[in-house]
């Protein structure tokens, strides 16, 4: 279980900033998760829980990358063509049975051992074979169309570190190291629920008043893109008593805990009083737009992160606060959003001090910059504007003006979730 120090998220007064957010959490919350072995084949999306050092080098022996002939470099005439005689032949998987001697030419094959003496490849698109014979173009560089032992992975360094989430590509760098197990971290056990009285499962009908639990599916999703594991619980009532009483149990099984709605200064805003009744908190009111109310906290030593009730203020502060901390529990090598210069087309006036993230499609002209289109319903419950858009254009804290035509940060929803 999770361990946290009781003055974790210590803070008290104005708006956080959303970088000085990030901070504290990876200043505070550590990992939990220890380490296990598993097979390659089950180490997709896990994080790495050592530095992998490579046993052997990769390649292991220097190879040709072409089909061509094996020479030696100083047998070829640098201003006319060469004639050597074809001895022998390398296929991948069996070397030469011969050194190359001079005037000698071996047949090699794409991934077959150079033979001893050979220092050059020549393609066989340069080479014209006649029985025995191989006449060669002039104008081959020394060292050409070769794969030197260890040029991709030298044996003995470092060839993925400790905190990196295993992608496919990582999965085969391990494989050609000879790795049939990996040690990766544990996976998370993270509780999710919703909070409110009026939001009731899909499937149910509907009184008047009422809403289908949309968060618990959109940050489901996002859980499972990280690869922990999703302790379902449900959707609880705008009750103090019973959401205390599951948050508690929740704390006791789970590295985590998110919950959605609840959060914000209203009267049926349950979840900042459960937490402070059951265990510590420390309201985060985020400089951002939307989103601002997060509750974060702990429950026993499990924390909490308490995100908004509005769907797309849930989706970006899961993103901006529940994923660092999943990150910080699991040891996993931060996540940074990458952001891509886009041009606006749309003008906006903000408050200075905090960062606003705004709902755009992206048009892509002929030439220049992509082009940013601001959706055209605004709030923070639409669930449109993020299925009909592709990202968020982010614009900075001392921003107050923004003209259409301005080059801005665009962060793409792949990068987010
Ligand atoms: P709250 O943060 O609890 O004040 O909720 C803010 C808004 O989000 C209200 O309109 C709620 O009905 C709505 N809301 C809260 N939870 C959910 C949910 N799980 N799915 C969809 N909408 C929700
Ligand atoms: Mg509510």
């Amino acid at each position: 279980m999770a361990q946290l120090s009781d003055d974790c998220f210590a803070f008290g007064g104005a708006l956080l900033g959303i970088d000085a957010a990030r901070d504290m959490i990876f200043e505070r919350v550590v990992p939990v998760a220890g380490i296990e072995q598993v097979p390659l084949r089950r180490a997709l999306g896990r994080t790495l829980g050592q530095d992998i050092t490579a046993p052997i080098a990769v390649p292991g022996y220097d190879n040709s990358a072409v089909d061509g002939y094996a020479v030696r470099f100083d047998d070829l005439d640098s201003v006319r063509e060469t004639v050597l005689r074809c001895v022998d032949r390398a296929a991948a998987g069996h070397g030469a049975t011969m050194a190359l001697g001079p005037g000698e030419a071996i047949r090699i094959f794409t991934g077959a051992m150079l033979p001893d003496g050979a220092d050059v490849v020549i393609m066989q698109e340069d080479c014209l074979r006649d029985h025995d014979l191989v006449t060669i173009r002039p104008g081959i560089k020394r060292g050409a169309n070769l794969r030197r032992a260890g040029e991709d992975i030298a044996r003995d360094s470092i060839a993925l570190t400790a905190g990196r989430r295993l992608g496919p590509a990582d999965l085969g760098l391990l494989a050609a190291l000879g790795f049939v197990k990996v040690p990766v971290r544990r996976r998370l056990s993270v509780a999710l629920l919703s909070t409110g009285d009026e939001v009731r499962e899909p499937g149910e009908l509907l009184r008047p008043g009422q809403v289908h639990d949309a968060n618990r599916y959109v940050l489901a999703g996002m859980l499972e893109r990280l690869d922990v594991d999703v302790a379902d619980l449900g959707i609880v009532h705008d009750d103090p008593a019973s959401l205390g009483d599951v948050l508690r149990r929740a704390a006791e099984k789970n590295d985590l805990i998110v919950t959605s709605g609840g959060v914000s200064t209203g009267e049926e805003d349950h979840v900042r009083a459960a937490i402070a009744n059951h265990g510590s908190l420390y309201f985060w009111r985020l400089a951002i737009k939307p989103g601002r109310p997060v509750a974060m906290g702990q429950i026993g030593a499990t924390p909490l992160a308490g995100l908004p009730g509005n769907p797309v203020a849930a989706l970006l502060t899961f993103a901006l606060v529940a994923r660092p901390m999943i990150e910080a529990l699991s040891g996993t090598e931060p996540h940074i959003a990458r952001r891509f210069r886009v041009m606006s087309a749309f003008d906006y006036r903000k408050k200075a001090g905090r960062r606003e993230f705004v709902r755009v499609s992206l048009d892509r002209p002929d030439a220049g910059l992509a082009v940013a289109t601001r959706f055209a319903k605004e709030g923070a419950g639409m669930l449109t504007s993020l299925t009909e858009t592709d990202g968020l254009v982010e614009l900075p804290e001392e921003l107050t003006k923004l003209q259409s035509g301005t080059e801005v940060d665009f962060v793409p929803y792949s990068e987010l979730m």
